[in-house]
Formats: C-alpha cells, structure tokens, sequence
C-alpha cells in the first residue's frame, strides 16, 4: 500500500479525489468556498464509483470529525502549554471556540473523504 502519491489514501484525502481512481473530484470545490459549501459529486467522473454508499453513509464521518476535533484540542492545548503558559481558562476556552469554529469547514471536508477513504479501495484498472 502506497503512503504517498498517486493511488494512495492521504493523495485522495488531500487533494479531494477519488479513493478508488485518484482521478475524479469528490467535492465541487476547496471548503472555504461558501457557494458550494458540503457539496459533493454524486458520482466519481472518471471511473462512476457512487460516492454514498448507502443511505445515509457519511453520518459515520462524524466519527472522523470528533477525531480531527480532539486533534486540534491537543495540538492547541500543547501550543498553548508551551507558548503561552500564563494565560487564563477562559481565554483559552475563547481561543478554541475560534479554532473550532473557523477549521469547521474543512474538518467536515476532511472527515467526509477520510471516512469514504476508509472504506474504498485503490483499483489501477480505472485509473485510464
Ligand atoms: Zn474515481
């Protein structure tokens, strides 16, 4: 199994596409773009995988998201242990409200495609 590059899961996770072919696009557009914001592709462009599964297969993504949360809490709770060690409880709880809040997007663009990634394999035969 390849950990970087084409026909890996961080390559489609990180570049929005397609865990089975790398090729087509899984959201319409980056997360931050409020237009299109949660949309997805019903369909693989290039090699027709159905994205969802089954009714309702992304709730599980809410698994990932939690993960992705705690992350953040941690790597907050680190940086702020190291860099800012006098600061008080709740401007701390402020600072992670914002984190929280401004990195929504792209957690939920991340725990969406991590959570099909899970589940869908690379095949080279639709790579063409
Ligand atoms: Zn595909």
């Amino acid at each position: 199994m390849k950990i970087i590059g084409k026909g890996s899961k961080s390559f489609s996770i990180l570049h929005n596409k397609c865990p089975r072919c790398s090729k087509g696009d899984f959201f319409y557009s980056h997360p931050y773009h409020l237009k299109y914001f949660g949309k997805k592709h019903y369909n693989c462009s290039n090699c027709d995988l159905k994205f969802e599964r089954e009714p309702g297969f992304f709730f599980g993504s809410m698994f990932v998201s939690y993960a992705l949360s705690v992350a953040l809490f941690v790597a907050w709770w680190i940086a702020k242990s190291v860099l800012f060690p006098q600061m008080p409880a709740g401007e701390m709880v402020l600072v992670m409200i914002v984190l929280q809040v401004g990195f929504a997007p792209l957690n939920l663009y991340l725990a969406k495609i991590t959570w099909l990634n899970l589940f869908v394999k690379f095949d080279e035969d639709f790579t063409k």
